[in-house]
Order: C-alpha cells, then sequence, then structure tokens
C-alpha cells in the first residue's frame, strides 16, 4: 500500500493524491493548477496509461481539470464521482477544454500580427474532454461501491459545491485493510443550496483540506440579501445596469438563488 501526495500540498490549487494498492493504481482527484505555480508539483509515479481508477471528490476545476490530460496521455480507466459531480464535469471539463483552445488560437493569430506574446498549444482538445467524460461513473452518496477485489469507496456530503463529497477508501493487501479518507473541500454550515456537510467518524489516515489554516468560519455571516437589494435598488433608481462578473461554479448558483429570493420577495 502506498500514498503519495502529488499535487496542492504546499498551496490550494491542483489537488492530485496517488494510491497503490496490489497492481492497481489510483488518483485521488487530478487538478489543475491555477494562478502561478509557487511549488512544482510531484510528477505521477507511474504513467498515466497505467493509472485504473480516479475517485473525485468533486468537480471544481482545481480538482478535475487536468482529466482529459490524462485522456489524451492513455488513460482509460475509470472515474468514480457522485451524481451531480458528473453531471458538472461534463460541462466543465469540455468548457475548459474549449478555452484553452480559445486562447491558443487567438495567441497564435497575435504571433502572426507580430507581438512577443508566446503561443501554447492547448493541454487538451475537446475529443480528450469528451473522450474522459465517458470514463465516469455516476455513485449515490452513502452508498459502499465495490471497485475492484481490494478497494471499497463510499461518497459523503461534505457540503462546498453542489456533488461535493469526502471520500472513504478501505484498501485490502495481503489480509490488512486500511481505511483512508480524503476530505476533499469542506463545506460550511447553513450554506444556501447545499447541505451541512458531515463528518466522517473513522479512519486510520485521513488526507485533509486546510486552505483556510486556523481560521474561524463561526463568525455571524453578512445579509447578503439585504446588501445585495440596496446595491441593485440604488443602480435601478439611478437608471443604471448591475453588470456582475462571475466564473466560479457554486458562487454564481448562490448569486442566482439570491437574485431570484429577491425577485421572488420584489424586494426591488
Ligand atoms: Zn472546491
Amino acid at each position: 500500500m502506498k500514498l503519495v501526495l502529488v499535487g496542492a500540498d504546499h498551496e490550494v490549487t491542483g489537488s492530485c493524491h496517488y494510491l497503490e494498492v496490489g497492481d492497481k493504481h489510483i488518483l485521488v482527484d487530478y487538478g489543475m493548477q491555477q494562478g502561478i505555480e509557487v511549488f512544482e508539483r510531484a510528477p505521477l509515479p507511474v504513467a498515466e496509461a497505467m493509472i485504473d481508477y480516479v475517485f473525485l471528490t468533486h468537480a471544481h476545476v482545481d480538482h478535475s481539470g487536468l482529466l482529459p490530460l490524462l485522456y489524451a496521455h492513455g488513460f482509460r480507466g475509470q472515474i468514480f464521482t457522485t451524481d451531480a459531480s458528473a453531471d458538472l464535469c461534463s460541462i466543465m471539463l469540455r468548457d475548459c477544454a474549449h478555452i484553452q483552445m480559445m486562447e491558443s488560437e487567438w495567441k497564435k493569430r497575435k504571433a502572426k500580427r507580430g507581438s512577443d506574446i508566446p503561443t501554447q498549444e492547448p493541454l487538451y482538445n475537446m475529443e480528450d474532454a469528451d473522450g474522459v467524460v465517458k470514463r465516469i461513473v455516476s455513485c449515490h452518496y452513502d452508498q459502499i461501491i465495490d471497485v475492484c477485489e481490494n478497494v471499497k469507496i463510499r461518497f459523503t456530503d461534505i457540503g462546498h459545491l453542489l456533488g461535493s463529497a469526502s471520500i472513504e477508501v478501505w484498501l485490502s493487501e495481503n489480509g490488512t485493510e486500511k481505511k483512508i479518507v480524503f476530505s476533499g473541500d469542506i463545506g460550511n454550515k447553513n450554506q444556501p443550496l447545499l447541505k451541512d456537510p458531515i463528518p466522517t467518524r473513522e479512519a486510520d489516515f485521513v488526507v485533509m483540506e486546510s486552505t483556510y489554516g486556523d481560521r474561524l468560519h463561526g463568525a455571524a455571516q453578512g445579509d447578503y440579501v439585504e446588501e445585495l437589494t440596496g446595491i441593485l435598488k440604488e443602480t435601478f433608481d439611478r437608471g443604471g445596469n448591475v453588470v456582475i462578473p462571475s466564473f466560479a461554479v457554486g458562487r454564481t448558483q448562490e448569486l442566482l438563488y439570491f437574485l431570484r429570493k429577491i425577485k421572488v420577495g420584489r424586494l426591488v
């Protein structure tokens, strides 16, 4: 049995962990690095084509964004994730491929016109995204899934994003069983649209997200609806338009939820 920390272990994006049990090679998440890469991620311990399974905690790109690259490099195994994460990945991984192809084209066009912006091939293309999405196995929360003879998993709702999960992994080798829990990104309590995170009670080892270090999230939350209503009202009264840049899955859904709440309540 082996656990290797591959990515997001000094920083907060590019999450990836590698497990080995018997002759099986497993990844937990395979996320894209976002922003400046401060710490170089460790290489995968085996070639991509040798990976048998991926267990995906949730659809955010810093946890899932390199899955099409895995496919481009020969991975043809299975990706286990929750139903909602599977739905989101189907949209988001294709969107990632689209963005990369567009950016690459844009840089090539600029270079032709004499710009010194370096050209860049996309990491992967739409075929890779389509191919990897077909490898996804949708799973329900709270059910023990026999992945293969020596590996069992269970997804628990962790309240971070629709479909987000902690993954309990039971590995057996030479008559010994160990349980490793991958927390995934952990949500807060009392969030709109999401259930409260469910704690996992026991484990031999825990690999846990610690993005916020020792900061406490318990403090009273601002009244988003009231604040947003005020901004909208003030702008509309002046005859203006409100432009909201939104890019993060989860945050955008939250915002739409609040806007609907305001509309239904006819607060504006
Ligand atoms: Zn996340």
